[in-house]
């Protein structure tokens, strides 16, 4: 049996998954989180791939940041997590 903290990835592991619905990259956004109000890039959040699809959670308090679920052709996503998500547009690349 594994802990909860001693099993995650950092946010960097969810970059594909996320990718596949949002055009940049999330992983260099800053969140705040919705319980502790701990503001952090989405690469310092501890995600978990061994759940039915990625959970994303709070380096600081451990309160879920974000899920992202895949069913066929249809992705859930809660962000409910999070005050809000900061996204750099200096970091869009164009599309080809
Ligand atoms: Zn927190």
């Amino acid at each position: 049996m594994t802990s909860l903290t001693s099993n995650y990835l950092d946010g960097n592991a969810a970059a594909g998954e996320l990718s596949r619905i949002f055009a940049m990259d999330l992983t260099a956004a800053e969140g705040q989180c919705a319980h502790c109000g701990a503001r952090k890039r989405f690469a310092d959040a501890h995600v978990y791939m061994q759940s039915p699809g990625v959970v994303a959670r709070c380096a600081v308090c451990q309160h879920i940041l974000l899920r992202l679920v895949s069913v066929r052709q249809r992705v859930f996503l809660d962000l409910r997590g999070m005050t809000y998500l900061c996204l750099d547009t200096d970091h869009v690349q164009p599309s080809v």
